[in-house]
This record gives C-alpha cells, structure tokens and sequence, in this order.
C-alpha cells in the first residue's frame, strides 16, 4: 500500500473515522486516522481552539484528502488522516504572518506539550503552510505523548480578539443530495446587498466525494449572472471549495453532481 510522505499507510479509509474535536463542534471533514496519531491531531486542535484561536464552527477544517501534496508528487499526509488543516481561508496555503507573534508562541508551546510529534507548516522552510499541521513521528511515539498531556485539563479561556473574517457565522446550510443537484438557494432575508457589500459572504462547497458542477449567482439588480463556480476535484475522494460571493447576491443556482453528498454553506455578516 502507498504512503503519505510521513510513511502512514495511505488511501486507506477503514483507518479513518471523523470525532468531534473534544468540546466544540469541530470536525475535520474527511476525517483521522484511528487510534493515538489522529487522537494526537485532536489534542492539538483542541489546544489550537482554547489557546491560540476559537475555530468556530469548524468552517475550513479539512482532514483526510487522497492526494498529492501541492505542487509535488508525494502523497501528502492528509491522505493517510495524518494531518489537518486549521481554517484554511484565515491561514491560505502560501503566505506568512496569518497568526501573531503572541499565537506563535502558543503554537509552539502545543507543539512542544505534544513531544515534537507534530510539525507545523508555518515551520516549513520553503512555501508556508501555516493552515497545516501533521504527524511526523511513529504511532507509538504520539502514544507517548498523548499519554503524557491526557489529564492535563483543557481550560476555557475567552475566545481571542476578533481578526477580520473571525466574526463569520452561518448564515445558511444546506445538504446536497447523493448524484445530481439542481435547486435554487435564497441569500437568508436580511443578509442581502448590505451584509454583502463587506466581502464576507463566503460560499463553501463540502463534498463527501468528488463534487462537479457549477454555481450559479443571481444578483439583486441584475438578474442571473452567469458567474460559474466551477467545482472540481482530480480524481480525489474529497471536494471542497470555498469563494466570497458578489455583493447584492440574493440568489444561488446550485447544479452539482455529487455522488456521494455534501453540504454548500454560506456564512457571512449577520447585520
Ligand atoms: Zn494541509
């Protein structure tokens, strides 16, 4: 069997199950790997949510994907439930500087709490990854140290200061059928042309497995444009996608074909 970069077995996906983040509502969509190294991953989420910054609702978490690592060849270790990605649209693939000297420092504090055993993709030396986490030590090494941190308590502290995109809550969430879809989707009332005209509107597209298919925006003055969303994926088990929608949308025309299902949410600024 194939292995992720970190030498997990790979596209395997009876070794992979999808818990709630301890005390919140996070999940990881795709799921874990069972057992200590998923369960490590937790830990630090959990650290991650009442330490550095509050996750919310979970919105941009992804966890096991069947695929490469950006950009190379190597399967990344999401594909093994190894690794998981923190907000992904705060902490986009590529850029530096997404969390504060006083979060790094935490970051780094949880690291070292969870023995080594988990790298963080700000720490890359080439392109940032600062969404990224993942296990790079055995499964009985994560063992070790999740035996280590389990009893010590998780304490509620206040959520941080709000940052531009924290304050996102959703707005509308709606499953998509397993195979084709075809609806329309009304921008929740009261939410229309104002809240938008902020750029916070964000559309995001979940699928259990492959989702193709386009988006379609109606907008308030100008009936239907054709503003297609193309939603791919190459030949993984997992789609997400996730894009600001234009201000004044009041509707959506949903046509994707989704084999498995999913969920389209939107969350923006409720004013
Ligand atoms: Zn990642």
């Amino acid at each position: 069997m194939a292995s992720s970069q970190n030498g997990y077995p790979a596209g395997d996906r009876s070794l992979i199950h999808n818990p709630r983040v301890p005390g919140t509502s996070i999940t990881f969509p795709g799921g874990l790997r069972r057992g200590p190294t998923g369960d490590l991953l937790l830990w630090v989420a959990a650290q991650l949510h009442h330490r550095v910054e509050d996750g919310g609702t979970g919105y941009g978490m992804w966890g096991y994907a069947y695929r490469a690592i950006r950009g190379a060849t190597s399967l990344s270790n999401h594909a093994s439930g190894t690794a998981i990605d923190w907000h992904a649209p705060r902490h986009p693939l590529g850029k530096s500087g997404t969390f504060n000297a006083a979060q790094v420092r935490e970051i780094r504090k949880i690291l070292a709490e969870a023995g080594g055993c988990i790298r963080w993709g700000g720490d890359y030396t080439g392109r940032k990854d600062e969404m990224h986490f993942e296990a790079v030590a055995s499964e009985a090494a994560c063992a070790r140290a999740l035996a280590a941190v389990s009893g010590s308590t998780t304490p509620e502290q206040p959520a941080r200061p709000a940052t531009p995109g924290d304050d996102l809550v959703i707005l509308d969430k709606t499953f998509l059928a397993v195979g084709h879809n075809d609806f329309r989707l009304t921008v929740p009332v009261g939410t229309a042309s104002a809240a938008w005209g902020l750029s916070t509107a964000v559309l995001s597209i979940v699928g259990n497995g492959p989702v193709t298919g386009t988006v379609y925006v109606q907008d308030d003055k100008r009936g239907i444009v054709n503003w297609p969303i193309k939603v791919t994926n190459a030949g993984g088990i997992c789609a997400r996608f996730w894009d600001y929608l234009p201000n004044g949308t009041t509707q959506l025309g949903i046509v994707l074909d989704a084999p498995n299902g999913g969920t389209v949410t939107i969350e923006g600024k409720a004013k």
